[in-house]
């Protein structure tokens, strides 16, 4: 049977002393990704963020009891493809580190992710990309329109906030929560991309999906002519079309990261890296 997520683990190392089998798994599959988002061309610098949250059942949700959410994020001042399943931080809701280590958290993705893994019960990864088309985009005042293949998808599935400057004031995340809403998407205007799903494969496929649909706004509008719109009954069904092309729920998303992860050459066993970075 092809089973593509079971296929990664199958390469991994057992965990280290210390770390829980699942957390361990949910590092590899992190730390994976951003190995990917660097071969993908989405790396920023040292910058952006892409979260984990480690919350069990017991005690997910929108955290009515009390629980904040801990989340691995990278290590700030490592490039994406520095990042390991060892050296990623676990943090809790307010950035106190959780594991001895010597790197620091980016005050930015702190506010960013913190909001949004406390908010969303279903928030269980959440992305943030720079990417030129999607910065471009976020740029105009249009915003993404719904007249190509890829964002036709996206109408009424994106939240807009506007631009507060660099966000590493905590007071911002609950305004960046309204305005995500239960979208999966917040294009954040002027500045780049917030997407979440329940795994990081659901929000890898919404990322890339919407990464494709800005690529293609931007190539369109720099060429001559009106774009042709399309028709509201083609709108109206596309979500359920999509829907039918991918496993809704668990599984979601499965078979294009895994596949993406395949065609970067990215293994559970080279991500490992069980000897920390030390700066
Ligand atoms: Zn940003």
């Amino acid at each position: 049977m092809f089973a593509p997520r079971e296929d990664f683990f199958a390469l991994a190392g057992p965990a280290p002393a210390g770390c829980a089998a699942a957390e361990w798994r949910a590092r590899l599959e992190l730390a994976a990704c951003y190995r990917l988002f660097d071969w993908l061309g989405w790396a920023e610098g040292i910058y952006n963020h892409i979260t984990l949250r480690l919350d069990t059942p017991q005690v997910d949700g929108p955290h009515a009891d009390g629980v904040q959410p801990v989340f691995l994020i990278n290590p700030y001042g490592l490039h994406y493809g520095e990042v390991s399943a060892a050296n990623l931080l676990k943090i809790d809701s307010v950035g106190r580190k959780l594991d001895d280590s010597p790197y620091s958290v980016n005050a930015a993705g702190l506010v960013i992710h913190s909001a949004v893994h406390g908010a969303r019960a279903d928030a269980h990864c959440v992305m943030h990309t720079h990417t030129t088309s999607v910065m471009a985009l976020a740029c105009k005042q249009s915003g993404l329109r719904d007249d190509n293949f890829y964002s036709a998808y996206f109408k009424g599935r994106v939240g807009l906030h506007p631009f507060e400057g660099i966000t590493t004031s905590s007071d911002e995340g609950p305004r960046l929560v309204a305005s995500l809403g239960t979208h999966p998407v917040l294009l954040l205007r002027n500045h780049g991309v917030v997407v979440v799903g329940a795994s990081i494969a659901a929000a890898f496929e919404q990322l890339w999906t919407f990464q494709r649909a800005c690529d293609v706004q931007l190539a369109s509008d720099s060429m001559a002519g009106a774009n042709l719109p399309v028709a509201p009954d083609v709108l109206a069904r596309i979500g359920e079309q999509a829907a039918r092309m991918t496993p809704q729920g668990a599984g979601q998303g499965e078979l294009l990261f895994y596949g993406m992860l395949r065609r970067a050459g990215v293994t559970a066993s080279s991500i490992s890296n069980l000897n920390r970075i030390k700066t």
